[in-house]
């Protein structure tokens, strides 16, 4: 018999997990070929998430659970449970019943075929997100598309099946600034995209905020792309060459008119100061990841488990 494992980054989530495994195992039920197990992964919720997690796991022997010392965030959630399977295929999704899990059979029917990996990307028939959401997010998936050399349709999620051999490539890249969209781009593999209607979240709230998905943005280019390290040398080039023109300007003005020095100059000095310290921003954003990078600090630190890496 084939066996899937189910990863699940949990923060928060008490109230729905319960409902999470009761709505999946029903569809594990229609799957009778496959046997499944849940990795759940306590990413250090504040609630009573490891307790529920603990019961589930006197009640269904299949419900394998990794507790997190701390919050280390969703993605290095979704490692830690990665690094625990050992299933022929592994499903990644939310708890949060916003990745239906009645998709189950179209994903495996896709892996069966002989993809490595079956995708979801939401499809909004019409829009549920705020207007300034939806702008954000386009651009995103338009800049992360032509910047970096991840491609991925627009409102894609983490929500897919993979196969061993995909996993263990995922598993390879040991970076600890992880954005799993772009690593699952990455590592290649053919990857089927299917469609999914968007869920509201209906029990428990999003973790996010505005400024946690501009980062998010940040991370999915910076991560992936130096190509903003290059766009400095051409704003450098840039200014050189509109300083020059000005220059040559000006000397032609003091000859033939009189005009005050003191606006044009109070502009160049705004704008060459702004440019210098977007720069060093971008500056900052690659080399505070390389500091970051080269502690080669764990992804994260389990506190309790009941599940080793070798368990099946
Ligand atoms: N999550 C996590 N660690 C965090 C934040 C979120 O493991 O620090 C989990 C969360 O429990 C959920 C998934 O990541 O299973 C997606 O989170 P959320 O629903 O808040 O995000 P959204 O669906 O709004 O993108
Ligand atoms: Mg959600």
């Amino acid at each position: 018999m084939k066996t899937v494992d189910i990863v699940v980054p949990c923060f928060n989530e008490e109230e729905v997990l319960p409902e999470f495994v009761r709505v999946t195992n029903e569809v594990i039920a229609t799957l009778p070929q496959y046997s499944f197990r849940y990795i759940l992964v306590n990413d250090g919720s504040r609630d009573k998430t490891l307790m529920v997690m603990m019961k589930l796991a006197e009640q269904y022997d299949n419900v394998k659970y990794i507790s997190f010392s701390r919050n280390f965030g969703k993605e290095s959630a979704m490692y830690a449970g990665l690094e625990h399977t050992t299933a022929d295929f592994v499903i990644v999704m939310d708890a949060d019943l916003q990745h239906p899990p009645a998709m189950f059979p179209a994903m495996l029917a896709e892996i069966e075929k002989g993809h490595d990996c079956c995708a979801l990307y939401r499809e909004e028939k019409e829009r549920k997100d705020g207007f300034l959401r939806t702008a954000f997010s386009n651009l995103f998936f338009n800049l992360q598309n032509s910047m970096t050399d991840v491609k991925m349709p627009k409102g894609a999620v983490d929500y897919r099946v993979m196969s061993r051999q995909m996993i263990d490539s995922i598993l390879a890249m040991s970076e600890v600034q992880r954005f799993s969209k772009g690593i699952f781009c990455w590592v290649g593999f053919d990857t089927k995209w299917i469609p999914y209607e968007n869920v509201e979240r209906t029990i428990g709230t999003s973790s996010w905020n505005f400024w946690g998905l501009f980062r998010y943005a940040i991370d999915g280019i910076v991560c992936f792309s130096v190509s903003p390290l290059r766009w400095l040398i051409i704003i450098g080039i840039l200014m050189l060459v509109a300083a020059a023109g000005l220059g040559i300007a000006m000397i032609f003005m003091a000859i033939f008119a009189s005009v005050g020095i003191f606006v044009p100059v109070l502009c160049a000095v705004l704008a060459v100061g702004g440019i210098l310290e977007l720069s060093m921003g971008i500056l900052g954003e690659y080399i505070g990841r390389t500091y970051m990078e080269v502690k080669d600090r764990p992804i994260y630190i389990a506190k309790l488990k009941n599940i080793e890496k070798t368990d099946r």
